[in-house]
């Protein structure tokens, strides 16, 4: 079987094959009995389903971390965005199509004005047990306002970005951030009953002789813990990735030196793997995205603020379900745009960061796809 091939009753064929097969001229023969409708789960071509959605609600932020964007940055005009209605129509679409894990994601997703009123609406599908979990990612300096609200809306987790425990440090690499209103955030969202994991992205020079105390510190608290490799996301005018770039290989090796760390068979079907530290008793994850192939389990795509669909973080096709939202009120154009979509992911991706190249492999920003 070559590659975008299935295997159908014993036939490799692709895609279009097979739904063509699904669905014939004129309603008849095999597939006419279960027809691949607008509501059927979404599979792709390699026999992923794909049951796990990562929406940024906008590619603002309040602050500027150094690997992630420039201190200048040009946001996108509001008027490109979609409304709160257009998301939460967006996400209900991947609901019912077998998404059961939303994260909403940015940029920071609780800058986004009202945010809040999406958070409620969705939770209506984890009332009706469609959806088995709704959370987000964020760099937790409005969570001390949110955490309640949150918990209310239904969200149990809550992943948050922080790199550093050192006040001027947190300052340098966020350009201006202040690490109390972080470590405040956290504090509220625990007493309040959420569950913690924090990111962590591993930074040469920077972090990198501080991660052992943050793990340390981070099953202290509680919480588990996934160091991030720097990925070649976004164009970056003052540094190089090559200058941020940390293996996290290397930072493995240093805190065996330090941990016995045993391997859990745990997956979420992402990039992470994951070890018991045997001293703390705490979840450590490493997202190794350059040293490891992790898209063969893949269950993800991701929506940026704009509704445009990209199917792996790691590639720039995409598609742009903002036209189909806005096209007509019903979902049906949404919804073909969607299958169609899904047709096209693709089995892997291509990263690499070459010391010599200082392009990024791909153009967008994290903040644009969401993280
Ligand atoms: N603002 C929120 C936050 O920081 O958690 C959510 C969006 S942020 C883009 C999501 C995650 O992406 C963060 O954990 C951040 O550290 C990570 N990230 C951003 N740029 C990255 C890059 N170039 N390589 C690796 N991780 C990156
Ligand atoms: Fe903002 Fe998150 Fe990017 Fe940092 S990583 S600049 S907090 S979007």
């Amino acid at each position: 079987m070559s590659d975008g091939q299935i295997l159908i009753d014993g036939k490799a064929m692709n895609w279009t094959e097979k739904l063509s097969r699904d669905r014939p001229e004129g309603g008849t023969g095999p597939g006419a009995a279960s027809p691949i409708s607008a509501a059927s789960p979404l599979i792709d071509p390699y026999l992923r389903p794909i049951t796990y959605l990562r929406v940024s609600v906008t590619d603002r932020c309040d602050l500027r971390c150094v690997y992630c964007m420039d201190e200048e940055m040009s946001f996108l005009p509001k008027r490109d965005l979609l409304t709160l209605e257009e998301l939460d129509r967006l996400c209900t679409a991947f609901v019912r199509r077998g998404t059961t894990k939303l994260r909403l994601t940015g940029g920071e997703p609780l800058v986004r004005r009202d945010v809040m009123r999406l958070f409620r609406s969705l939770s209506r599908h984890l009332a009706t047990g469609a959806l088995k979990e709704l959370t987000l990612t964020t760099n937790g300096t409005l969570l001390a306002r949110h955490a309640q609200e949150l918990v209310d809306c239904g969200v149990r987790r809550v992943n948050v970005s922080l790199d550093t425990l050192d006040p001027a440090r947190f300052r340098r690499l966020t350009r201006w951030g202040d690490l109390g209103k972080v470590l405040d955030g956290l504090d509220v969202a625990r007493r309040r009953g959420l569950s913690i994991k924090i990111n962590a992205v591993a930074l040469k020079g920077e972090n990198e002789h501080e991660l052992n105390e943050l793990v340390r510190w981070a099953h202290g608290e509680g919480h588990a813990i996934t160091l991030i490799e720097v990925m070649p996301l976004g164009e970056l005018t003052t540094t190089t990735r090559s200058d941020q770039y940390l293996p996290l290989s290397l930072v493995r090796a240093r805190l065996a030196d330090e941990f016995t760390l045993e391997d859990l068979a745990h997956s979420s079907g992402g990039p992470a793997r994951y070890v018991r530290v045997k001293e703390t008793g705490g979840i450590l994850g490493f997202i190794t995205p350059l040293t490891h192939n992790f898209c063969e389990s893949c269950n993800r795509v991701r929506v940026t603020c704009t509704g445009t669909l990209y199917m792996c973080l790691g590639q720039e096709d995409a598609a742009d379900l903002r036209a189909a939202l806005r096209a007509s009120s019903g979902d049906e154009r949404l919804d073909e745009a969607i299958t169609e979509a899904i047709s096209r992911k693709p089995k892997g991706h291509d990263f690499v960061i070459e010391r010599r190249r200082s392009e990024p492999a791909v153009a967008r920003h994290m903040s644009v796809t969401g993280g």
